[in-house]
């Protein structure tokens, strides 16, 4: 990682070439087997299956602006590669409200007024932390288009939703959930986040997003441009796309493993279905890495499944 993200600062994953493409098999360390299980079940079927009919030829994408200083959000906003979409990591843990508030106001400076700002919090506030947090951020961005998990849970996301003017996306709650229609049968959200590997592959997210009644932003899991390619896939493939996806988030890495990493241009990633590059492939991988990805996915497909 270029930056610390989500508290790592290496990604690992495995790539694999199945009947119709490459895939990439990478759940994060401080997942447990089961909680694994729906990301190997996304690589074994999507390794078989060919990527939906796209309905449009290209996706627009948000940038991401990690709990950094006002400075350093304008720059990356600035090179964010033609993105009008911002979203804005806010509640780090160490970090105050005016830290946020200072952070959004410069990415809304940088933007200017036309571009969406989102942020997101990770479920890290209570409901009234949420609703006064909302408030000052709402203000700073001259209007949120929406907060992302502002709470953990799914009942508290209902209550904030019914006293916030700020739209609702649920992130964790769906992907983590035993039952991701739960958001939507309590009113939860007004938006879904949807991310291919943690909910079992391109065409279980398509059937989530068809069943779910809410407006999709697919989003990745710190891919590689072969894992963001399908996120794409299925954000090409949804009849409705009104908001920019989160799949911008290649460039968070120091290294990618493609010829041609997708990268957006003009705010845009191209649907396509990217090999690993000749050189990524003639390059021996570390053997302790591969003994202990080996005892991993061993672990991973001999645990019973997650019930969904
Ligand atoms: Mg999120």
């Amino acid at each position: 990682m270029r930056t610390r993200f989500r508290g790592i600062t290496v990604r690992e994953g495995l790539l694999a070439r199945g009947e119709t493409g490459w895939i990439e098999l990478s759940p994060f360390w401080d997942y447990d087997a089961a909680a694994s299980r729906p990301w190997y079940d996304a690589a074994a079927t999507d390794a078989v299956r060919v990527w939906p009919t796209p309905v449009r030829d290209a996706v627009p994408v948000n940038c991401t602006v990690p709990a950094v200083g006002p400075e350093q959000a304008q720059a990356i906003v600035r090179g964010g590669h033609g993105c009008r979409t911002a979203k804005v990591k806010v509640a780090e843990p160490g970090q105050t409200l005016a830290d946020d508030e200072a952070r959004v106001a410069a990415v809304r400076d940088a933007l200017g007024p036309d571009g969406a700002v989102r942020v997101d919090a990770n479920g890290a506030w209570s409901v009234d932390e949420a609703f006064e947090a909302l408030a000052v951020l709402d203000r700073a961005a001259g209007g949120l288009e929406y907060a992302e998990q502002p709470c953990r849970t799914v009942e508290e996301l209902a209550t904030l939703r019914r006293r916030t003017p700020v739209p609702i996306a649920a992130d964790e709650s769906i992907r983590r959930a035993e039952d991701p229609y739960r958001v939507a049968e309590l009113g939860a959200a007004d938006i879904a986040v949807l991310k291919v590997q943690p909910l079992g592959g391109v065409a279980a997210c398509l059937e989530i997003a068809e069943r779910i009644g809410l407006p999709v932003v697919v989003s990745s899991a710190l891919e590689t441009s072969v894992g963001i390619a399908a996120g794409v896939a299925l954000a090409a493939a949804l009849p409705e796309l009104p908001y920019a996806c989160g799949l911008g988030t290649v460039s968070l890495l120091e290294h990618d493993v493609v010829d041609a990493p997708l990268v957006p241009r003009g705010g845009v990633l191209p649907v396509v279905r990217p090999e690993p590059s000749a050189a990524f492939l003639a390059t021996a991988p570390d053997p302790d890495l591969v003994a202990r990805w080996a005892a991993r996915l061993e672990e991973i497909r001999t645990v019973r499944a997650v019930a969904r």
